[in-house]
């Protein structure tokens, strides 16, 4: 029973473990060891908790022994059980909130207008869901003073209704919706159940309930910060360089709809990227200015440079238009250009018998080279010589199909409407076609590959596409406000907004812990 000094190497120093050095055994425990009870007399561990109300004697509360043998002990019976620790934290917390109900009903008694104590009307009883278990609680109800007439008031107060206003606290609320965000309302429930919290009533409904809930405080933060309400003020944004894709998610009533559009983005502010942004919008409480709200809430003032990047679609690209107070440059992005210039490299080579590639192994050389060059065309910017290019090459493919007649006549088709698809692409978005290379070299981002990443992780994890899941608009759109807020770190300060003492310093973690 020695406290064991050992010298610890680098690599469990690094452990973030306290070296606790045993206690000294009393004489008459090492006396009892050396006799032959040891064998049959178990160790015992009481736990008590002790109130020290203001100024007054302590109360103990009995919380619970556990007992383990001496000698006879396995590697199962080493510390504390997962279940153990559970029901001691339930009977710490059962103690705790009684005491505080207590204690606050009864500094709600006295009058505020003339000190008489008010007069008890009945008991009621409570429900609160804790991160520990779900409680019933009794706590009095007090009649109105009658030193005073007003009749809109209340008759009768309740004081435990007070303090626990909602029947789940914050940090259940916050847990229940980080764990929906992170994943399937199921899984959450199973895992909640598996790490020992099975009487915390975490039914996957109830956390599909909540995350939404939050989802929905969300985007009232945005809509507030839209009608100049914000709790926040930020720092004004130089730049704000937005780019935005969207995807499609399968709706629930397939009768209604077969699929619905997510859309989804990050912002680059300042020449950082910066937080992502999700919505549904045809989630039917969606209006423009939530995405008002949220530029305003990355700082977005009326000389903020604004651009936005795309893939050439028009409606996105008039969506941010709409909210950006000048008119803001849009640019097409170089990964989607990438895209479309390895199909059209795989479309142009036309299968041929080996017969006659061994006759002619370089017959697609020179279109290959043509989509080099038409590259370079798009790379710089010169949406003119890009167009070339095309005719040039939709005047080779036809050369070929004349040398070749009625050979291959699907892929000739293929390669003909490949070409013609990229050439209205490239035509219609000139204006917005930037010089890559310039771009490039001042440093600035030219790609969305970090947007598609952004669907990746916000949207196409969560809701999953591969696992078959079906989703609806609304319940989509909120959920994935807070999956957004989660990955971007701040859905805390977001929950702090309504919950302002919600994980601050509380007393057990001011002082040092004995
Ligand atoms: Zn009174």
């Amino acid at each position: 029973m020695q406290p064991v000094a050992r010298t610890t190497s680098s690599r469990r120093a690094s452990w973030p473990m306290r070296q606790v050095a045993a206690p000294r055994v009393p004489c008459r425990f090492q006396y009892s060891l050396a006799s032959w009870h040891w064998k049959v007399t178990p160790m015992n561990w009481t736990i008590r908790i002790e109130l020290t109300p203001d100024g007054n004697p302590p109360i103990t509360y009995d919380i619970g022994t556990i007992t383990r043998p001496i000698a006879d002990l396995s590697p199962e019976q080493i510390g504390l059980t997962l279940e153990e620790g559970q029901q001691l934290l339930r009977r710490v917390q059962v103690q705790m909130i009684s005491s505080q109900a207590h204690a606050y009903a009864l500094c709600r008694r006295p009058c505020v207008d003339c000190g008489r104590p008010k007069r008890i009307k009945d008991a009621r009883t409570k429900c609160v869901q804790t991160v520990f278990g779900a409680f019933r609680f009794r706590g009095r109800r007090y009649r109105a003073c009658g030193c005073r007439d007003h009749p809109d008031e209340f008759l009768q107060d309740f004081p435990l209704g007070e303090i626990i206003p909602r029947r789940t606290t914050p940090e259940v609320r916050y847990l229940f919706a980080e764990l929906g965000a992170r994943m399937p309302y199921r899984a959450a429930s199973r895992v909640l159940k598996i790490c020992g919290f099975g009487d915390m009533r975490a039914s996957h409904m109830a956390i599909r309930r909540h995350t939404v809930a939050i989802g929905r405080e969300l985007e009232a933060q945005r809509l507030d910060a839209a009608d100049g309400q914000a709790v926040q003020v930020p720092e004004t944004a130089k730049s704000l360089v937005v780019g935005i894709d969207d995807t499609y998610v399968k709706h629930r009533e397939h009768l209604v709809a077969r699929q619905f559009q997510v859309t989804a983005g990050r912002i680059e502010r300042n020449g950082k990227l910066g937080a992502r942004f999700v919505f549904v919008s045809s989630n039917p409480g969606w209006t423009d200015s939530s995405f008002d709200g949220f530029l305003l809430q990355q700082g977005m003032k009326r000389n903020t440079v604004m651009r936005v990047v795309t893939d050439g679609d028009d409606g996105l690209r008039n969506f941010v238009q709409r909210s950006s107070p000048r008119p803001m440059e849009s640019q097409l992005d170089w990964f989607h250009i990438g895209m479309r210039l390895e199909l059209l490299r795989k479309a142009v080579v036309i299968p041929v018998t080996y017969q006659e590639y061994l006759e002619d192994p370089h017959a697609f050389d020179p279109a290959q080279r043509r989509i080099s060059r038409l590259r370079d065309a798009l790379w710089r910017g010169r949406s003119w010589q890009a167009l070339l290019q095309f005719a040039w090459l939709r005047g080779d493919i036809d050369r070929w199909a004349a040398e070749h007649p009625g050979r291959c006549a699907q892929s000739v088709q293929r390669a003909k409407q490949v070409i013609k698809e990229f050439r209205y692409y490239v035509c219609g978005n000139r204006r917005s076609l930037p010089d890559f290379a310039k771009q490039r070299a001042a440093g600035q981002r030219i790609s969305t590959a970090h947007v598609e990443s952004v669907m990746n992780h916000l949207v196409n994890h969560r809701l999953s596409k591969k696992q078959q899941m079906r989703w609806s608009p609304e319940g989509a759109h909120y959920l994935l406000q807070v999956r957004a807020e989660l990955l971007n770190g701040t859905l805390t300060d977001a929950y702090r907004v309504a919950n302002p003492r919600f994980r601050g310093p509380s007393g057990f973690a001011a002082q040092s812990v004995h």
